[in-house]
């Protein structure tokens, strides 16, 4: 007889992951490095040094070691709000009347609101290791900014930020939070870098994108001394902190013998999903265990489902290495969506290669039908979600309801990324019935496409 599942399962603290998983290791086909877009050649450690810390550029590039420690004084920041919450979705099943259960990993319960501080503290802790002064990077919606800030206000970083103008407008409370935990942000395009000037000459009244931020974040990280760059998403690096999420999820599920069917995450950059599904996608590289795996895009921005499986620019300047992932070109803008955390043009190059060896799925939904399967789920669930993370639970919610129709019983497991009080000119746009939904024409993803370079021997 199987135990009751509580509405929440937790894990006492000795249960909490000691080592990060690098799903990388056990893919047989590993995913296509970076490459220098000067020469065309892999990155090597000595270049990716000039950017990034030491330490994380060791784990950038390990693709053959499953295990990696997570230092003590991480794991210490990590129980000062993990475990996260492991929900049974009671509720949502009730409303939906559905055989299937539903399960999901609440990343919300920090005060920057979203699973981005697993990466943050680790990132941080790496820059004070090697004796940094601080760190610089971009933001979009605020999200990762904040999460930042705390952690380098914990370990006693400088933190600079360049926060993507139209956000630094429009979501002055973000911008607050950060400043709030000591860091700077500059508004991006902005006038301190080459880059941003000669962005603001060209396009003179632009309100930014993430691709702008990051050239003039990386720009101010390489020409100051004591200073490194750090993104995050995208990077394999970043899938490999946020692997926590996935792991935590796995030992409370195999507590009471839970094996989901399906494991659905939004994805943005890539690594909620990366980090969620790696320890399960580890099983089934093995042979031990099979999955169905569903990345969830907003149709404004469809890298997996619209998207080539190209070398691409990871920012707008042009300076960063190229990745390998399915992309939609750095030249392309998506539409002003709510889901800012989903607006990249490309995707985490490890779940690219997944996806283009067919061991995992993707679906992009509209705007409006996402806010309402955010408020369906709010008013019965509690959590207000991020739009980002709704996207997630908008396929959660169709999967149960398929799950009714043929009287399935099947075990979902999804993302709950974080929560959206910062988005509520987002709630208000759809409450008032003024949300639009836009689709992208096949003639402006093949602009965006057309944008991508040309490596001699390469593509
Ligand atoms: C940043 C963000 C995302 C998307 O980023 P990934 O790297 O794809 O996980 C999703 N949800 C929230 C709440 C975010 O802040």
């Amino acid at each position: 007889m199987s135990r009751e599942i509580p509405y929440k399962i937790y894990l006492e603290e000795n249960e909490m992951p000691k080592q990060w998983y690098n799903v990388r290791a056990d893919m047989k086909k590993k995913p296509e490095p970076l490459l220098n877009p000067a020469t065309g050649k892999p990155m090597t450690a000595e270049e990716l040094g000039v950017v990034f810390c030491d330490e994380l550029v060791q784990q950038e590039l390990d693709d053959t070691t499953p295990y990696i420690d997570i230092p003590q004084e991480i794991r210490d920041f990590y129980k000062m709000y993990r475990p996260s919450p492991l929900v049974r979705a009671y509720c949502l099943e009730k409303k939906l009347d559905t055989p299937a259960k539903i399960y999901y990993k609440f990343e919300g319960n920090n005060t920057s609101g979203s699973h981005k501080l697993n990466s943050a503290i680790a990132q941080a802790y790496y820059a004070k290791k090697q004796g940094l002064k601080g760190v610089t990077t971009e933001t979009g919606a605020g999200q990762w900014g904040t999460a930042l800030s705390m952690a380098c206000a914990y370990l006693d970083l400088d933190c600079k930020v360049f926060m993507v103008k139209v956000s630094y407008e429009q979501k002055p409370f973000r911008r607050e939070v950060m400043r709030t935990y000591g860091a700077s942000v500059t508004p991006s395009p902005s006038t301190t870098t080459e880059v941003g000037r000669r962005i603001l000459e060209a396009h003179p009244g632009t309100t930014g994108s993430l691709g702008c931020a990051i050239s003039e974040a990386v720009e101010v990280a390489t020409g100051s001394e004591g200073y490194r760059y750090v993104l995050g998403s995208v990077l394999n690096q970043v899938m490999l902190h946020q692997s926590v999420i996935g792991l935590e999820s796995k030992t409370a599920m195999d507590k009471y013998g839970i094996k989901p069917d399906m494991i659905i995450g939004c994805a943005g950059g890539g690594s909620n999903l990366g980090g969620l599904i790696a320890p399960f996608m580890g099983e089934m590289l093995r042979g031990e265990a099979e999955y169905k795996f569903i990345a969830v895009e907003p149709a404004s921005c469809p890298s997996f489902t619209r998207g080539k499986y190209l070398y691409d620019y990871c920012d707008t300047g042009m300076i960063c290495p190229l990745a390998k992932m399915y992309t939609l070109g750095s030249g392309f803008i998506p539409s002003a969506s709510h889901a800012g955390g989903l607006r990249f043009h490309g995707m985490s190059s490890t779940l690219s290669e997944l996806y283009d060896q067919g061991l995992m799925e993707a679906r992009a939904v509209e705007q409006t039908d996402v806010f309402a399967a955010a408020e369906e789920f709010a008013r019965v669930e509690g959590i207000l979600p991020a739009p980002e993370s709704s996207h997630a639970i908008k396929v959660a919610m169709d999967e149960a309801i398929k799950c009714k129709e043929t009287g399935e019983e099947k075990t979902i497991l999804f993302g709950l990324t974080g929560t959206g009080y910062f988005d509520m000119t987002a709630y208000q746009k759809f409450n008032d019935g003024e949300m639009s939904d836009y689709i992208p024409t096949d003639e402006e993803i093949a602009a965006g496409l057309a944008g991508v370079p040309k490596i001699p021997g390469i593509q």
